[in-house]
């Protein structure tokens, strides 16, 4: 709930004659308390919860199938109330660190090689709230199912281009930043693109606090047109200049996550390719992530491609060799179909009951 629909509330407030501070009191049961509805917000008057029951309803989506994975790991498919579905994910990398992996569109349009939502076509756009409401969804779910501990990090790396639809994208960050609202702090999140050039510079200027990645996945450009299609918008001399002028405008490091395809871009000269590419922009900066290529049901582009984790060593140890340091970074949900590259809505999961 946020934009449109928040207004909305607080018109409905203004609307009954509710004093300025209920307000307040309703964003505090609805964004911190994560109240699974307004029922709850005993603070207010009964007349004022029925209310916005009719006429700001708390969430744009509801819960269409979820399945859990043995590591903890939970995904929802969401129906949205204006159309479409689109998958969310909650992680828990470590016992207190709850994270959110939300999505900006049903489908998406920059159709990588190897990600599952690419094969579900284009999709749409969501709107701002029906990008925060995957945020409040997690909330809810967690005072539900795990009442002390609350939603603190999100990550836009689920389905869709964050950058290609950055006006709403843009709203939702905000919404969650709020400290009125969601409250959670900028350095706990993080945003994924395929790397969209224009787009980069106007989020570092608009949130210079909030954590970039950027899909890179192969460092060179014939490679990399065929991996990540964007590139032949956008080639790695772009992005290399992109990357500097980003961090003109703030000194903060960016991550370059490249998934392992096995016999694709694991070479020692992909290796060597990408060490250049980072000496060329900035090799304190730019931090490497390596991710294993996760197979969806029929996302597999070749059977050949799936990485073991001694692959990634391997490749790190390429790039270590060249003088860099990398992180292997562990894969959540697999057995779900909930990790990178995986998620397409119109997958099969568990019916909700
Ligand atoms: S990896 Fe990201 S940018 Fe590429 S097709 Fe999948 S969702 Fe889109």
């Amino acid at each position: 709930m946020y934009d449109m629909d928040w207004r909305k509330a607080r018109a409905v407030l203004k609307a009954h004659g509710a004093d300025l501070y209920r307000s307040g009191q309703l964003a505090r049961a609805v964004f911190r308390q994560a109240v699974g509805s307004y029922a709850e917000v005993s603070v207010l008057p009964a007349e004022l919860r029925q209310a916005l029951e009719r006429e700001a309803p708390l969430l744009s989506l509801s819960l269409a199938a979820e399945s859990r994975s043995q590591d903890g790991t939970v995904k929802a498919l969401l129906g949205l109330a204006r159309g479409g579905q689109v998958e969310t994910v909650l992680m828990r990398p470590t016992p207190r660190r709850w994270t959110a992996c939300i999505s900006t569109q049903t489908g998406c349009p920059i159709g990588c090689a190897f990600c599952a939502t690419a094969k579900a076509g284009p999709g749409r756009s969501l709107s701002a709230e029906e990008i925060t409401d995957q945020a409040l969804y997690w909330r809810q779910f967690l005072r539900r199912e795990a009442s002390a501990e609350r939603l603190r990090n999100v990550v836009y790396m689920g389905m869709g281009e964050p950058f290609l639809n950055y006006e709403n994208f843009q709203q939702s960050l905000r919404a969650l930043l709020d400290q009125k609202l969601f409250g959670i702090g900028a350095r706990h999140v993080s945003v994924s693109t395929a790397g969209l050039a224009p787009q980069m510079e106007r989020f570092a200027k608009d949130f210079p606090q909030v954590n970039l990645a950027v899909s890179l996945h192969a460092a060179n450009d014939a490679l990399r047109d065929r991996l990540v299609p964007i590139n032949k918008t956008y080639p790695l001399a772009v992005l290399a200049r992109t990357l500097k002028s980003v961090f003109v405008e703030n000194n903060r490091k960016v991550f370059l996550e490249y998934v392992i395809l096995k016999g694709e871009n694991d070479s020692p000269g992909d290796a060597e390719d990408l060490a250049a590419f980072i000496r060329s922009v900035d090799s304190k900066l730019l931090h490497v992530n390596l991710l294993l290529y996760n197979p969806a049901d029929d996302g597999a582009i070749r059977g050949g491609m799936i990485p073991t984790e001694a692959d990634a060593r391997r490749f790190q140890g390429y790039l270590r060799d060249e003088g860099l340091i990398c992180t292997v970074r562990q894969s959540f949900g697999r057995d779900i179909a909930a990790a990178c590259g995986q998620l397409a809505a119109r997958e099969k999961i568990r019916r909700a009951p």
